[in-house]
């Protein structure tokens, strides 16, 4: 059996579980297997509802009332409703919080963990994961059996299913880890969805202070549909907040295009962009690491640049930087 962790954080279903469920599909044409989706985390009861009805596949919701858990505790209530379930493979969301719960996961099923998976070669019968900030790709025979994280973006979503899958509900015994979720204090609330975003324009700091930050907001928001992401340590000064970050402890990003400002491509920030097909890369330092893993590289100031494209996008004249719409 294939298990596939879908992870509710709203009302509306994550675009990564139907991409888990076609890859739960191609996998099943190569060897036939049933699919189990365990639904989990805030409005688990709504998503289960839904992923059962797009999917089509039997769904098992973890309902566990209103207080938040760990990643150790959902890592063992997930392995608590597997465990006699003679499970084969868990294919989870490559994700900041999935990263938390799916290595408790293996250990509780005694599987190993295979993470960060970035493509698969049925052929071959291998799996493929980047390394060296996304200039090497690790190739790793598939395993018989493993909790496997995949990047978001990698594979199309399925089709909705013609008729529903079953849905149950089950509550967790409330296993006791070693970490106590005292209270959790509510977030700034991220403007960014980038794990689903086509273009991505990311800021580091280059932006040298918090006050070029509307700057970069306005060159962001006068590209049709891009999401904003930033390099940790922008986060860290509490600049942007955590859901924008890029990186090895934040988001992956499978973008079309990904546009690095002020950003010198630290390993831990380009391990959260291989998936992503044009990089464009902007600083004025010419042997930045980001620019090795650059389709198009612009060496220069940044706010001046920024400034000359805004003025381009708003057809206006350098001399009258456009105000923020
Ligand atoms: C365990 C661990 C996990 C980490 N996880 C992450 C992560 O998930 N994501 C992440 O991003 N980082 C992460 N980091 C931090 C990482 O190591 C780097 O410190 C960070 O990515 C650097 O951010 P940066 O590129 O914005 O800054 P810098 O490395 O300082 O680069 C700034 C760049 O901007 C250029 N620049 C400066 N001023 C200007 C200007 N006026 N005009 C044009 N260019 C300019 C500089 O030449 C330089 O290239 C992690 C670190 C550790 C130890």
């Amino acid at each position: 059996m294939i298990a596939l962790m879908i992870e509710m954080t709203g009302h509306t279903l994550p675009t990564v579980a139907m991409e888990l469920m076609s890859l739960a599909l191609h996998m099943t044409t190569q060897q036939p297997s049933e699919i189990l989706a365990l639904v989990y985390g805030k409005e688990a009861e709504e998503g289960a509802w839904r992923f059962a009805e797009e999917s089509g596949v039997e769904t098992l919701g973890l309902v566990w009332g209103e207080n938040e858990r760990t990643g150790m505790e959902t890592g063992a209530a997930l392995g608590e409703a597997l465990k006699e379930r003679g499970v084969r493979t868990i294919l989870g969301p490559h994700t900041p919080s999935a990263m938390e719960i799916a290595p408790v996961l293996a250990v509780a099923l005694g599987l190993p963990l295979l993470a960060g998976v970035v493509g698969l070669d049925d052929e071959k019968g291998e799996f493929y994961r980047s390394a060296g900030g996304g200039k090497t790709r690790l190739h790793i025979a598939a395993p018989e059996s493993a909790v496997i994280t995949i990047q978001p973006g990698l594979f199309d979503a399925a089709h909705r299913a013609d008729r529903p899958g079953s849905v149950t509900f089950v509550t967790p015994s409330s296993p006791k880890g070693p970490i106590e979720l005292l209270s959790t204090r509510k977030g700034e609330v991220g403007t960014s969805n980038l794990s689903g975003a086509r273009v991505v324009v990311s800021v580091g700091r280059g932006i040298e202070t918090q006050g070029n930050l509307p700057l970069f907001t306005r060159l962001a928001d006068a590209i049709p549909g891009a999401a904003k992401g930033c390099s940790r340590p922008l986060v860290d000064m509490g600049w942007m907040p955590y859901p924008c970050q890029v990186g090895i402890t934040g988001s992956s990003v499978s973008a079309d295009l990904y546009i690095a400002l002020g950003i010198s491509g630290s390993s831990q920030h380009l391990a959260g962009i291989p998936q992503s097909t044009t990089v464009i890369s902007v600083g004025r330092d010419p042997n930045a690491a980001i620019h090795a893993v650059s389709d198009l590289i612009i060496e220069a100031d940044l706010l001046p640049f920024m400034e000359a494209t805004l003025a381009l996008l708003y057809h206006q004249d350098k001399s009258t930087p456009p105000a923020a719409r």
